[in-house]
């Protein structure tokens, strides 16, 4: 696997081996490279042109929303750390340390930050005086490190890219809407976006932020049956702020402590997408975050090949000013055959055909990924008929997958009906939870399945405890993750 020209020839099918189909398809849409440092990957250009899309628009709906970027240092004291007491002890198994640097031993370690609650809370205290200081509403894209135990392209990386916003708040119910807001944005996203349907909720004590006060969630369910943890909202009350002395006079001139929040999604979305979306043929992308929209695809004898792609060239010319991200494979040397097989492994979202016979009726073939299905339209209503399906495909893949995830999302009312559920199939349960740590490790223990949130709008409201049969204080949404 380390070896670099390692050609994947076929994909494994998913349901021979799940894990196996994900690693295949990386590599041979060439997404990604594994470095020589255990855990770090190499975004190539297709991964990291989705990534940058994924960027464009959730900083659109930052700033939209107020908040701006800043940038701040890679590096942590390690004092700075052991002012939280719950943040270091959830994060001390992960931070690489630099203890050395120009030769010389350095006088306090540093982290590599894994997240920037600590330096951020360290600046907050400088910058936030008094109650017209807020809200201090930041965002920053950065990269973090977290030494991973198990790690997964993409989906757990010891390096990562992501955004992490950080605001301040003069009091809590400020703070709790700003946490609310952004657990709506990442859902926006996610399903308008990355066609992902997602579930909302609050994680339970035991999986929540190390240092927040409460956690909230998007989950999301992969073709395996697995979560996938997309994004994470933090409501910190006054945590960090005691901390690190982030105070403000308030309007009768008493100091009191900010409020703050964090919040986070990562290029973990990749692995989702493509666990969420991808079929034994490939990768399937969603339109609004494809790096290539449409692939235009010449056909046809050499005799009349200068012809076609000089139709294709003006086409192409069309689209592109429509803001379609389009490409032209005009290569000689792969036969148009070769071709459909290599865009659709891709995950392009439409394949173009233009060929003689099309050529004297003035049409053009458009073939979705998604469906598979052909359609004939004439030339002149090309950018329309482009856009329409771009957007259809996209509802497409949403139907598809929230359909799938509604298939394999049960309701349980015992520990055995939720194992016996996971004998033949693979998914996520809803399950009365009484709110005791044992019964959720229980769940653990039996199933290797972890509490994934308690969502804000269950199907159902369960009575009873999955474990322990008494009265349950919440209804949980259980599932094997990634
Ligand atoms: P957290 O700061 O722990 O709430 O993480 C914020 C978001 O980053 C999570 O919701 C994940 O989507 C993502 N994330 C956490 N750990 C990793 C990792 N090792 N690799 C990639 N993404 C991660």
């Amino acid at each position: 696997m380390s070896n670099e020209k390692q050609f994947v020839k076929e994909i494994t099918p998913q349901g021979e081996d799940f894990s196996r189909w994900y690693l295949d398809v990386i590599k041979k849409a060439d997404l990604m490279s594994y470095s020589p440092v255990r855990g770090c990957i190499v975004f190539k250009p297709d991964s990291y042109e989705i990534w940058e899309n994924i960027q464009r628009e959730l900083d659109f709906k930052f700033k939209e929303t107020g908040h701006r970027n800043a940038y701040f240092p890679l590096f942590i004291p390690e004092s700075f750390f052991e002012k939280e007491k719950n943040h270091i002890e959830g994060f001390n198994p992960e931070l690489p340390w630099v203890t050395e640097a120009g030769g010389e031993k350095l006088e306090e370690r540093l982290a590599i930050r894994p997240t920037s609650e600590t330096m951020i809370g360290h600046m907050y205290a400088e910058w936030i005086n008094s109650y017209r200081d807020l809200p201090l509403l930041i965002n920053q894209w950065a990269n973090v490190v977290r030494w991973e135990k198990r790690t997964q392209p993409f989906l757990r990386t010891s390096e990562f890219l992501w955004q992490e916003g950080h605001t301040a708040h003069e009091d809590e119910q400020d703070a709790r809407r700003e946490t609310m807001q952004m657990l709506e944005i990442y859902r926006e996203f996610a399903e308008d976006f990355l066609a992902i349907p997602v579930i909302l909720g609050q994680k339970t004590p035991s999986e929540k932020f190390a240092g927040a006060v409460d956690t909230f969630s998007i989950e999301a369910m992969m073709k395996d049956g697995k979560a996938v943890q997309a994004g994470t909202s933090h409501y910190l009350g006054t945590n960090f702020a005691v901390a690190f002395d982030i105070k403000y006079l308030d309007r009768e001139n008493q100091h009191q402590f900010a409020h703050t929040t964090s919040w986070g999604v990562s290029t973990r979305l990749i692995g989702a997408l493509i666990m969420v979306h991808g079929d034994d043929r490939g990768l399937v992308i969603p339109p609004k975050v494809a790096p290539t929209q449409a692939i235009m695809i010449p056909i046809g004898p050499p005799k009349s090949r200068d012809q076609v792609i000089s139709r294709v060239n003006e086409l192409y010319a069309e689209l592109k000013k429509a803001g379609v991200r389009v490409k032209v494979d005009d290569r000689a040397d792969q036969s148009p055959g070769w071709k459909f097989n290599e865009y659709e492994m891709r995950g392009v979202p439409i394949r173009l055909e233009l060929g003689p016979r099309d050529m004297e009726n003035g049409q053009i073939v458009l073939v979705s990924r998604v469906s598979g299905e052909k359609k004939i339209v004439a030339q002149s209503d090309l950018v329309q008929e482009v856009e329409n399906l771009l957007a259809e495909i996209h509802q497409q893949m949403y139907d598809k997958a929230k359909q799938f995830r509604d298939d394999n999302y049960i309701s349980v009312d015992s520990l055995d009906e939720f194992k016996a559920f996971l004998e033949t199939k693979r998914g996520f349960a809803l399950a009365g939870w009484c709110g005791s740590d044992a019964c959720e490790a229980q769940v653990k223990e039996e199933t290797g399945a972890t509490s994934r949130n308690i969502p804000f709008t269950p199907s159902v409201q369960k009575q009873v405890c999955l474990v322990c049969g008494e009265t349950s204080a919440h209804t949980v949404v259980f599932g094997r993750s990634y």
